[in-house]
Order: C-alpha cells, then structure tokens, then sequence
C-alpha cells in the first residue's frame, strides 16, 4: 500500500517506522526538520508538503495534536482532501472530540473517500512496539479496509461503531484513568499520613477491590512497579498536559451529551491546577506529588 503518514510525532514516528517495516510504501509529512529526518532513516520518503505526501496515496494516516489541526490538515484549502485520490482512505488517529471526528468524516465521505477515526491507547512505547490498543469509528466497508493496516501497528482493534465511536471510546477511557490515577495517588497519601508502608498497601490493594490499571501498571510511588514514571522523577510517558486535554475532551462531550459526570470534572480541575503550578511536562502520575502537601 501506499501510505501518507501526516504528523510524525512522539507516536506517529514510530507507527509510521512499523508501516514501513511491514513493507507499505509510506511518505510521510510534518512540520518539524527532525521527524521528517527520522522517518528518512527509518526507509520512508520525506515530503516538503501534505499536496506531495498525499498526491498518489492510497491510505492517509493522521497522528496530530488536537482537532483544529486534523480539521485543518484535512479539509483545509491545502489539505488532505485538496489533493488526494478519490477512493482514498483516510484513518485519523489522533485524540480529537467527538464532533470535529464526525465534521471530517462528513467532509471526507463527501469528496468520495472513506474514514475512520482510530485513536490509540499504549503510549510511545506501544507504538515502537507495534502493540498499540485502537479503538474505530467507521462503516463496516471503512473498517475493514483499514484493518490488516491497524493491525500492523497495534495488537488491539475494536470497532465501537460508526463516526466518532472511536474518540467516544477513548475520552470515556482517559477520564476513568484520569480519575483512577487521583484515586490511587490520595491512597497512597493517606497511607503515608497514616504510617502504613506503600509497599503494603501496593500487596493489599492489587490483591482487592481498589486493584485497577494505575495501581498495578502505572503506580505512581516508586518501588512496586519498576517500570512506573514513578521510578525515574516522572519523566513521561503521558504527561499531564495531554492528561488535561483529554480530561478537557470528556468535558465537552459530557456538556454536549447532558450527561452528569461530577467526578471527571473534579479531575479536569486538578489536572488544570498541577498543570498551570508547572507539572505540564512531568508525567500524569505526577499528580500524586501535587495532592500530597499534608493538611
Ligand atoms: P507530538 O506533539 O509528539 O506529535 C505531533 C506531531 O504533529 C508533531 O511532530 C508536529 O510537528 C506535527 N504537526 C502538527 N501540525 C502539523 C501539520 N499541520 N502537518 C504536519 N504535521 C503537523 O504528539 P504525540 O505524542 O505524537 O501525540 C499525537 C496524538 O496522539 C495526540 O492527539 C495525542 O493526544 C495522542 N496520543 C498520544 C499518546 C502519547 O503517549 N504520547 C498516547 C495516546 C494518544
């Protein structure tokens, strides 16, 4: 296949790097001198534009930011949709809201090509890896074709349903972990104001019912689970800046959908706090550092 990879980021250097190791054909584009250097080394073909990354492709991949840019990148006057094939097929990958997906996926199927939105959970290293979690929103047709094409990215592929599903699914999933990551990180506080060994709580905790994924993968003290942020200063991982975003993505939505979600907007707002006290950068798991000052 031949395949535009446009944003080629933390996470779309190394998807596009497995592409290209699967044997496709990909040219790839980005805004940044060195992403489009890397994707040269990696055995892709670097373009000076979206025009020359898209003019002859047959699959467009979009790994950006935030909405106003695959908004932009997609159906602006020199976007995707200026310049690609008919027929093409366009998956977006990045984490944008709901509306935007649907707005493009209206945009797209109106110029006769097909989309999918398909953000991903795993993180860089589930990229590099090729065991990324995708989560689509797509017609059946759409779906299907970009199938043996996720599949060589990641280990993981749900279809949740049609346009949208795929970003509804992952805001729903960031604001659990969002709220769990809180959660576990006031425990362990507690813990420590209280003289119980962390260590102790970990053995309890990941043996009963608070067991949960930022508790026993992600735990944000150091010790129990070696490969945490938690381990090295909390380096990122997934930094608390994009926490925010997300955490701000499942805001909307819940306003636009008129569904109560009283605990994720309790998170949005101390992610926003740890966020604008400097923690942008830091890991989200950081956020135990934050809420620990002792009463
Ligand atoms: P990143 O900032 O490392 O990469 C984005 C890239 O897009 C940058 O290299 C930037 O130069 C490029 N870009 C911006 N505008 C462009 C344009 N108009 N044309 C071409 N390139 C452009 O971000 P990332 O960590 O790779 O994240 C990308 C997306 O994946 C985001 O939506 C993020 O929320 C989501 N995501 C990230 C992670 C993670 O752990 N990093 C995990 C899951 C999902």
């Amino acid at each position: 296949m031949r395949i535009a990879f446009l944003g080629l980021g933390n996470m779309g250097g190394p998807m596009a790097a497995n592409l290209i190791r699967a044997g496709h054909t990909v040219s790839g584009y980005d805004l940044g001198a060195a992403q489009l250097q890397a994707l040269a080394h990696a055995g892709g073909t670097a373009a000076t534009s979206i025009a020359s990354a898209v003019k002859d492709a047959d699959v467009v991949i979009t790994m950006l930011p935030a909405g106003q840019h695959v908004r932009e990148a997609v159906t602006g006057p020199d976007g995707v949709l200026a310049h690609v094939s008919p027929g093409a097929l366009l998956i977006d990958c990045s984490t944008i809201d709901v509306a935007t997906a649907r707005a493009v996926a209206v945009a797209v199927e109106a110029r006769g090509c097909q989309f999918v939105d398909a953000p991903v959970s795993g993180g860089v290293g589930g990229a590099s890896a090729g065991t990324l979690t995708f989560m689509v929103g797509g017609a059946d047709g759409a779906v299907g074709k970009a199938h043996p094409i996720l599949e060589r990215m990641g280990k993981t592929i749900v279809h949740c349903g049609g346009p949208g599903t795929g970003q509804a699914a992952k805001i729903c999933n960031n604001m659990i972990l969002g709220i769990s990551m809180i959660a576990v990180s006031e425990a362990f506080n507690l813990a420590d104001g209280l003289g119980l060994d962390r260590q102790k709580l970990f053995d309890v905790a990941s043996k009963s019912s608070g067991q949960c994924w930022s508790l026993t993968s992600y735990c944000p003290v150091p010790g129990p689970v070696p490969t945490s942020p938690a381990n090295r200063d909390y380096a990122p991982g997934f930094t608390a800046a994009m926490m925010l975003k997300d955490l701000n993505l499942a805001q909307a939505a819940a306003t636009g959908a008129e569904t109560a979600t009283p605990l994720g907007a309790q998170a949005a707002a101390i992610y926003e706090a740890f966020v604008a006290a400097g923690g942008s950068a830091t890991d989200f798991s950081g956020i135990i550092r934050h809420l620990g000052a002792r009463k």
